[in-house]
C-alpha cells in the first residue's frame, strides 16, 4: 500500500484488477475518425459504411483458361467447334459466338456475348483453328457472373470493423484509396530512473539499461498505436515536468515506467498532481502493485512500475484495453481459456497471480516459463500465455484445471 501524507486520493485499500480496469475504461472514448490512405489501415476500425458503387467484378468473365462456347453444343462429346477467336485478360471480344463456334479465353477475360460456358483448356485438344471438346461440360460452367463477389448498392463494410488484409483488399477492389478510420492513438513512452543508460552507450556501476521503453514502445505498436519513443528521463521533479509537459502535448497516452513506486525518488505523483491529476492505485496483483493513472491536458497518463516483468503486464492488463477503445474496437479481452497444468505454483495469497506460461495447444497443457522474479524478462519472451491465479488461491498442483490468457491471440479471435 502506497503511504503519503501529500494526497488525499492515495488509495485505501487494494484495488481488483477488474476495478481497475473499468475505472480506467470509464475515462477512455474513442478517438475521432480521420481519413487514411488504405495502406495505412491494417488493424484499424472502419469508421463508415462502405457501400459498392459497382458491382465486383464489374464484367461477366472466364474463370478458366479455356474456350467460351454454348452449353448446348458441349453437352454431348467430342465436339469440335471452330475457333473465331482469342480473349486475354484486359481485352474485348471481337463479336459474339453463334452455335459452332467458341473462342479461346483466357481467366479474368470479359465473356462474349452469346457464349454461356468455359470449357477448361484440359478437356479440349488445344486447337488454334478448331477445338475438340472431350468432356461434357453443362451451362454456365466456369463463368463468373458481374457483381457475383460484391453487387452495386450493397452494404459490404459495417463501421467497427477491424481492418485485415482481405477487408483492405475489398476496399481496394472498390476503387477506395482511403477510407475513414478512427484514428491510430498515439503512445507516448518515458523510462523514469537515474539507472537507465541508453543501449549504445557503456555500463557504469549501478547502472542498466532502458528495456521497458523499447518492449513498452513495441507492446503499443502491437496494439496498432504509434508508438512516440521520448527516452528516459532522471529521477529530478524538473525532469519529469518538461518531460510529461512535452509528451502531452504530443501523445493521446502518456507510458512511465519507474518511479511510481514509494522510493525517496520516485516523482511522477507530485509533478503528474501539479500538472493534472493522478491516482494511485495499489493493484491485488502480483507481480506490478503500484500503478498510477491519471490525466495531464487531456491525455491519459499510466505510471507502471518499472520492473521489466511489471512494466509489460501492467501495459497487458491496463494500457491495451484503454488503446484498443480508443482506436474504437469492441472487443477489449483476449482470449481466455482453460488448460491443465503441467506444473505446481505457489502464489501468493490475497493476489491475484500472473504467472508467464508455455501453452501446448495439442495437449491443452501449460506450465510456467521457469522462475517468475518480476525482473525476470526472459520468463515474458518465453511465455505464449499468462496463466490466471485468483486472489483466493494459495498453491495449484499438478493436473489442476486453471485459466489462461493467450497472450499470442488478438483480441478479435475469439
Ligand atoms: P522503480 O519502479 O523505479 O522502483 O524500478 C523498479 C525496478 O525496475 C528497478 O530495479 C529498476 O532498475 C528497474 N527499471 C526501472 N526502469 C527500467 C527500465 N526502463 N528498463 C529496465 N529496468 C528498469
Ligand atoms: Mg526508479
Amino acid at each position: 500500500m502506497p503511504v503519503s501524507t501529500s494526497s488525499a486520493r492515495v488509495a485505501t485499500r487494494s484495488l481488483s484488477v477488474q476495478e481497475a480496469l473499468e475505472r480506467i475504461l470509464a475515462r477512455v472514448r474513442p478517438l475521432e475518425a480521420t481519413s487514411t490512405a488504405l495502406l495505412d489501415t491494417l488493424g484499424a476500425t472502419l469508421a463508415e459504411r462502405v457501400i459498392a458503387d459497382r458491382d465486383v467484378p464489374p464484367f461477366r468473365n472466364s474463370a478458366m483458361d479455356g474456350y467460351a462456347v454454348i452449353g448446348m453444343d458441349v453437352a454431348n462429346v467430342p465436339a469440335t467447334l471452330r475457333v473465331v477467336g482469342d480473349i486475354a485478360a484486359g481485352s474485348l471480344p471481337s463479336r459474339p459466338i453463334v452455335r459452332g463456334e467458341a473462342m479461346r479465353i483466357m481467366t479474368g477475360a470479359p465473356m462474349p456475348d452469346g457464349a454461356d460456358t468455359v470449357v477448361r483448356v484440359e478437356d479440349t485438344d488445344n486447337g488454334a483453328a478448331a477445338v475438340v471438346i472431350r468432356a461434357a461440360t453443362r451451362p454456365g460452367t466456369s463463368v463468373r457472373a458481374a457483381g457475383e463477389d460484391l453487387r452495386a448498392g450493397e452494404t459490404i463494410l459495417m463501421p467497427g470493423t477491424v481492418l485485415r488484409a482481405a477487408e483492405i483488399g475489398v476496399l481496394a477492389a472498390l476503387g477506395r484509396t482511403s477510407v475513414l478510420v478512427t484514428r491510430r492513438p498515439r503512445v507516448a513512452v518515458l523510462s523514469t530512473g537515474d539507472e537507465l543508460v541508453e543501449l549504445d552507450q557503456p555500463l557504469r556501476p549501478g547502472q542498466i539499461r532502458d528495456s521497458n521503453r523499447y518492449a513498452i514502445a513495441s507492446a503499443a505498436r502491437a496494439v496498432g498505436a504509434t508508438p512516440v519513443p521520448l527516452g528516459i528521463v532522471r529521477d529530478t521533479a524538473d525532469d519529469l515536468r518538461r518531460a510529461l509537459r512535452d509528451a502531452a502535448s504530443r501523445a493521446d497516452v502518456i507510458v512511465t515506467t519507474g518511479g511510481v513506486s514509494v522510493g525517496d525518488h520516485d516523482h511522477v505523483k507530485p509533478v503528474v498532481d501539479e500538472l493534472g491529476s493522478m491516482d494511485f492505485w495499489s493493484i491485488a496483483i502480483r507481480p506490478g502493485r503500484p500503478l498510477a493513472f491519471g490525466e495531464i491536458e487531456g491525455t491519459l497518463i499510466f505510471g507502471l512500475p518499472g520492473n521489466p516483468v511489471s512494466a509489460l503486464l501492467g501495459f497487458e492488463l491496463f494500457v491495451r484495453p484503454a488503446v484498443l477503445k480508443m482506436a474504437g474496437r469492441q472487443l477489449l479481452q483476449r482470449p481466455r481459456t482453460a488448460a491443465t497444468l503441467d506444473d505446481t505454483l505457489d502464489t501468493p495469497p490475497g493476489l491475484r497471480f500472473f504467472a508467464r506460461g508455455i501453452y501446448d495447444p495439442a495437449a491443452d497443457t501449460v506450465r510456467t516459463t521457469g522462475p517468475q522474479g518480476s525482473g525476470i524478462l526472459r520468463s515474458m519472451a518465453l511465455a505464449n500465455c499468462f496463466i490466471d491465479v485468483p486472489e483466493t488461491v494459495e498453491h495449484v498442483e499438478r493436473g489442476s484445471t486453471v485459466t489462461i490468457i493467450r497472450t499470442d491471440l488478438p483480441e478479435d479471435h475469439a
